[in-house]
């Protein structure tokens, strides 16, 4: 089977958001939700030194979206069926039709990706733009990064040209193997809580 996933570049990402606002509106999304986030990371001081300031402050960015992950946490709560994992690419699907909005799924979910949507009383969540997928295109959110920093392709693929760093990361991999991979910032690990 065929998984495709993300390979996301901290060191080229600006934190522009300009992934976030594309996806938001591709998906028409209300403002309660986003199907992508994008986690700013910062540290360091500043002290004295002679007669001016030394520092080694840092900040760098982490934009992430639901996983499409190897183990879904949200697949194996839902009561409805509404979840699925497609055999070919390994998007993991969601059936709005079956959804009852119990909200188990967001509750189960490490990365806090699924989405209510309070008008409709469902939840929602990314499907890798399936669609635009489908048709040779890239997801939105790559499409619409201005400086190259999210990769869209064969997870293996990815993970072979650019290495697993993500599992050094935090992510909750050994749970779920979620379908992404990091190139780190040289200032180190990125918070995604
Ligand atoms: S909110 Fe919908 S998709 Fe999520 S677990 Fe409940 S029924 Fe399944
Ligand atoms: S569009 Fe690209 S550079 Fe801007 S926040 Fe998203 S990933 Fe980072």
């Amino acid at each position: 089977m065929t998984q495709y996933g993300f390979h996301m570049r901290q060191d080229l990402c600006t934190g522009c958001h300009a992934c976030q606002m594309a996806c938001k509106d591709e998906k028409n999304l209300d403002d309660a939700r986003l199907y992508r986030h994008v986690f700013e990371t910062e540290g360091g001081s500043f002290a004295a030194a002679g007669s001016g300031w030394a520092h080694d402050a840092f900040a760098f960015y982490t934009s992430m979206s639901y996983n499409h992950c190897e183990r879904p946490a949200c697949l194996g709560v839902c009561p409805a069926g509404a979840i699925a994992k497609d055999d070919k690419t390994g998007i993991v699907t969601y059936d709005g039709e079956l959804c009852i909005g119990c909200k188990y799924c967001e509750e189960a979910c490490p990365y806090g990706a699924p989405q209510y949507d309070e008008a409709a009383g469902k939840m929602t969540k990314c499907d890798l733009c399936a669609d635009r997928v489908a048709a040779g295109e890239q997801p939105v959110c790559v499409a619409a990064c201005p400086f190259n920093a999210l990769e869209f392709g064969e997870l293996e693929e990815l993970r072979a040209q650019y290495g697993e760093a993500v599992t050094t990361f935090g992510l909750p991999e050994d749970t779920t193997g979620p379908s992404i991979a990091i190139t780190p910032h040289a200032a180190g690990a990125p918070s995604v809580a």
